[in-house]
């Protein structure tokens, strides 16, 4: 059954059909996003965010909470971290911004059937899909990409299941 979302960005306000189940190229194209978009850390980077705290902490809480030492060390480990990384040819920082924006975008366009947002061609493409104001459009994007991890994973959001 596709699924039609309602858009929480006044500017591009109305309603979007997913295709529930996703086509594979779809999934492909999310997966592949998602990839780009996160950052990737080599072995040695992941042994150093194992020491963090916060990785230490079954369950992560407040970074208010820890130790004056905690803090410290973690301090230390981020700095040792981020110099790691800008010498480091195997780790790759993740896309922020706009840049994370057209990736995430690449993987919205084949995971929805129809577009019925007021600002928003009916049938967009990665050239005529809006970019701005900028915020709305990256909280229109944003939104786009939970949604659709939701279908991706199959968890039900009670607020959008009808059967609810
Ligand atoms: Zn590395």
């Amino acid at each position: 059954m596709p699924k039609t979302i309602t858009s929480p960005v006044d500017k591009f306000s109305g309603t979007v059909i997913l295709f529930d189940p996703l086509p594979l190229p779809a999934v492909l194209a999310y997966e592949e996003s998602r990839a780009r978009v996160a950052p990737h850390y080599c072995p040695d980077a992941w042994g150093m965010i194992v020491e963090l705290p916060e990785s230490k902490r079954a369950v992560a809480k407040d970074l208010s909470d820890l130790t004056d030492k905690e803090k410290k060390d973690r301090t230390k480990t981020l700095s040792a971290l981020a110099s790691h990384q800008e010498e480091c040819k195997k780790c790759r920082s993740g896309l922020l911004g706009t840049a994370a924006n057209i990736e995430h975008l690449n993987a919205i366009l084949p995971c929805v059937m129809e577009w019925h947002l007021d600002g928003v061609p009916e049938t967009p493409n990665s050239s005529t899909f809006p970019g701005s104001p900028r915020e709305e459009s990256t909280r229109l994007l944003d939104w786009l990409i939970r949604e659709i991890g939701y279908i991706y994973t199959g968890e039900v959001l009670q607020e959008n299941d009808p059967n609810a």
